[in-house]
């Protein structure tokens, strides 16, 4: 068996690459390892993957296969008291049952010509002169594929195996479903412990998921052997305000026991294999954006390998882009997780909270008020003096390529398009020779007079655009 790519693994994270790749004219085989439907955790999305979803055609047929949005939601992490926060639309994300979305994206794959290999379970690949051997076990028996370029799509499993670098503590999470029938639960609810947090949602299928995060050294501690799992689940259960009632009964699934562990390969691409998804970051699941960051990690790998693989584009500018904006993700939802641990106050002091909680650094304060633009119209203005152009990788089209791209201490990342237009150009022109009404005009030229004013406008907004001393 050959193929030109071989995805491993059809989580969400392979099987949107596999079919983004397909899309871009690639021979793309899928292995799967588990035969569709299959449970999963990570079944609330946060609401940035609606638009993705959207924008691939597959949000009515998630939304027919049965989704939740709860309207309405009780936190408890603060202080003792419970909040209920109503959960406004633009804002409010959903609950899906991961078996039959995972299926919905595997057989969107299949629909473009993406080929299927499942189940079948892939072990450790080995590199060769033309690519790699892959290792199959199949339920006819065992088989080699060999493929010049290699997906590692295999979530936690990380069958191309390599290094991580935990960017959090060792965590673990408990979870099992309850039919809750008159139960009186939250549709979803976030609840802080002395020793973790806990988490629970109505699912599509009326059962109702509940999760407990926290030290490993929780479970080792005596009498918490696997045996005692259940009974350690409902311990912290019956200790809580909002799932107390789910302790009074059995849960409808085994106990289960996973890693939560944040890690990030530090390595994640090279010039013939990628690694997406969890197969090369896993977040602190405080934010239930997993899947969101996998779907990204997809869309950006399948540009990064079309690219590496001679679509056009640049191979070097390929591989920095992918290695930083994995790297770069993860960081800031490393600071925002240590932020929201940081809030919480009742157990500050235990030894879950010290390992998590880091203050957010201190917002740089509000810059003075400045004067309308139009004060500046016919004052000569330049580019602030921090300001300047950078060759950065991009993606333009389907392929990744360097750009000048605008950096400024006071742009989180660099900047090298605006509203479709190259901002190296524009930016190019603001050397102080020439008034705000000049300059305006001059960039009329190659867009509308209003989208000049509207990137003057971002400019000065940013600080970036100043009057010539
Ligand atoms: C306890 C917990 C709770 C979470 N809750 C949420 C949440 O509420 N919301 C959220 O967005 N995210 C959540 N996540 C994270 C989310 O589950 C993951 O981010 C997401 O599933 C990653 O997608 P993926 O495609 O990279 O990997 P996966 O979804 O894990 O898919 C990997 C696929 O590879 C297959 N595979 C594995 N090994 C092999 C092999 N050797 N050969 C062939 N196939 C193989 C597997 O069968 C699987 O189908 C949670 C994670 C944990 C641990």
């Amino acid at each position: 068996m050959h193929t030109e790519v071989c995805v491993l693994g059809a989580g969400p994270s392979g099987a949107l690459c596999a079919r983004r790749l397909t899309e871009l004219g690639h021979r793309v085989l899928l292995v799967e390892r588990h035969p569709f439907p299959r449970p999963h955790v990570g079944e609330a999305l946060t609401p940035a993957v609606r638009p993705l979803l959207d924008s691939l055609g597959l949000l009515q047929a998630v939304r027919d296969a049965g989704s939740l949005a709860p309207t309405w939601s009780c936190v408890r992490w603060t202080d003792e008291r419970v909040r209920r926060v109503r959960l406004p639309a633009g804002t409010r994300g959903f609950t899906v049952c991961r078996a039959r979305f995972d299926q919905l994206l595997l057989d969107a794959a299949r629909s473009v010509g993406v080929a299927v290999l499942q189940p079948a379970r892939a072990h450790r690949p080995h590199r060769h002169a033309e690519g790699w051997e892959v290792p199959l076990t199949t339920p006819e028996g065992p088989r080699i594929l060999s493929a010049r370029f290699l997906v590692d799509a295999t979530g936690r499993a990380r069958v191309l195996g390599g290094r991580v670098t935990r960017t959090g503590p060792r965590t673990i999470a408990l979870y099992a479903a309850w039919r809750v029938g008159t139960r009186r639960v939250p549709p979803t609810c976030l609840e802080a412990g002395p020793h973790g947090w806990l988490w629970g949602t109505l699912l599509p299928g009326g059962e109702y998921r509940a999760m407990a995060f926290t030290d490993p050294e929780q479970l080792r501690r005596p009498r918490v052997h696997r045996s005692f799992r259940a009974d350690f689940l409902r311990g912290l259960l019956a200790g809580s305000e909002l799932l107390r009632e789910l302790a009074a009964d059995r849960p409808a699934s085994a106990v289960a026991v996973c890693d939560a562990t944040g890690y990030l390969d530090p390595d994640p691409v090279a010039e013939d294999r990628i690694s997406l998804g969890e197969a090369a970051f896993a977040i602190d699941p405080l934010s239930s954006s997993g899947v969101d960051k996998a779907l990204q990690s997809a869309m950006a790998g399948a540009v990064t390998v079309h690219t590496l693989l001679g679509g056009g584009g640049d191979r070097r500018a390929a591989l920095a882009y992918y290695r930083d904006s994995q790297r770069a993700s993860v960081e800031q939802h490393t600071r925002w997780a240590g932020g929201y641990y940081e809030e919480h106050l009742p157990y500050r002091d235990n030894a879950f909270w010290r390992r998590r909680a880091r203050p957010l650094p201190v917002p740089a304060p509000e810059p003075a008020p400045r004067p309308d633009l139009a004060a500046l119209m016919h004052r000569r203005v330049r580019l602030a003096p921090a300001g300047r152009l950078t060759s950065t990788p991009c993606v333009v089209g389907d392929q990744v390529a360097f750009r000048p791209a605008l950096v400024h201490p006071a742009l989180p990342r660099p900047v090298a398009y605006l509203g479709g237009h190259a901002l190296a150009p524009l930016v190019a022109s603001l050397h102080g020779g020439h008034t705000l009404a000049e300059t305006l005009r001059a960039w009329s030229r190659t867009m509308s007079a209003e989208q000049a004013l509207t990137v003057a406008r971002w400019l000065y907004g940013q600080g970036l655009l100043v009057p010539q001393p």
